[in-house]
């Protein structure tokens, strides 16, 4: 088989060597676009999106996918847009058709790096329509999301899209441009927000400047476009953190705060049957006040390395514990996690309450 110079790795770590073009790990925490301190990625399991997600939907009796989607197609085109701003010129090329198909073609990298989906333009005329295939998708819907709106951040307008199912994980999309979106998408923008400095360092490679725990943790499929944890075989991808977030406001705006104890429980619950899948703990016993307070060390070691916010401290004792968290990802998905975890070690019920001390700062607390 040809080498695969695209996703070519670095030779000291093996990380693609795309990664460190795509992605900062800031000291706050945080992981952003390279153009953007505002444009928040985050690395999720991606089993969160599809049980979390049926979770919710169970507990509130309806689908929520047409609200996912349409917050997802609005990140995905916001999280381009401030591209040209940044790479002066790169705004007149993208007017050219050569320029558009260009843009199309690294979109499709883009998805590989991140763990989306192999995805491949099968045609494209710009302004008409785009057909591309994808497989082993992470989420057919949000998949197809990506691609709607990253050609609306091309093209300047709506687009809409047809998806086909050929075999069990390989799709095709067909977009072409539509005459609007749903009214309920303008809910559905992002709140792009900043984030508090911090100090956070983690250690790198000296070749490629990715984290080390990066290549200790992830291993890239490149044959399959997806990305795994190399302790759980886990599916992993790189995804803006501004959906969930965005999906919940406007559920809570309807339905009343809540809706955000239903995403805890929803996560709480996930991390209780799937602990596991999270490579930090035995999940077969109780614990010793020594190995959770380990647990939760190796948890809150790894934020910063997912994009998940900077912890600041945190204390474990034996019915109760505290953690505070600065830049979140989502405060209400820390809140289940670090809810489950407790659950899952002392195999007892607890609760949990969370309360924000500063702007960006939240501390959490648990007690039997
Ligand atoms: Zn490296």
């Amino acid at each position: 088989m040809a080498p695969d110079l695209i996703m070519r790795r670095c030779p000291k770590c093996g990380v693609p060597l795309l990664a460190p073009f795509m992605l900062r790990w800031r000291n706050s925490g945080r992981i952003t676009l390279p153009y953007s301190e505002t444009l928040k990625m985050a690395i999720i399991n991606s089993d969160v999106y599809h049980t979390v997600f049926s979770r919710i939907e169970e507990n509130l009796g309806y689908s929520i996918g047409h609200l996912l989607f349409e917050a997802h197609r609005n990140i995905s085109r916001t999280s381009f847009e401030d591209m040209p701003r940044v790479f002066p010129g790169l705004g007149s090329y993208l007017h050219t058709g050569f320029g558009k198909r260009s843009a199309v073609f690294i979109f499709n990298i883009i998805a590989r790096l991140f763990g989306l989906s192999r995805c491949e333009t099968l045609d494209y005329v710009p302004g008409e329509w785009g057909i591309a295939r994808f497989i082993n998708p992470y989420h057919r819907e949000l998949m197809a999301a990506n691609v709607v709106g990253a050609f609306e951040f091309l093209d300047g307008g709506p687009y809409e899209y047809e998806l086909n199912e050929y075999g069990e994980m390989e799709f095709i999309i067909k977009v072409w441009p539509s005459g609007g979106k749903p009214k309920f998408s303008e809910r559905l923008e992002a709140n792009i927000t900043t984030t508090i400095p911090g100090d956070v360092k983690l250690p790198v490679c000296r070749r490629c400047r990715v984290p080390y725990g990066i290549s200790e943790r992830l291993k890239w499929m490149d044959g399959g476009g997806y990305i795994v944890d190399r302790f759980t075989n886990a599916r992993m991808i790189i995804s803006p953190s501004y959906t969930l977030t965005t999906v919940f406001r406007e559920l809570a705006e309807e339905l009343g705060e809540e809706v955000n104890e239903i995403l805890v429980k929803a996560k709480r619950d996930w991390v209780v049957e799937h602990i596991g899948q999270m490579g930090i703990a035995d999940p077969r016993g109780v614990h010793t006040l020594g190995e959770i307070h380990e647990v939760y060390r190796q948890y809150l070691m790894n934020l910063p390395l997912y994009g998940h916010g900077n912890p600041l401290y945190f204390k474990v004792e034996a019915s109760h514990m505290e953690v505070v968290v600065e830049n979140p990802f989502d405060v209400h998905l820390i809140a289940g996690t670090i809810l489950g975890l407790f659950e899952a070690l002392t195999k007892e019920k607890c609760e949990a309450h969370w309360e924000t001390r500063r702007e960006n700062v939240v501390a959490y607390y648990v007690s039997k």
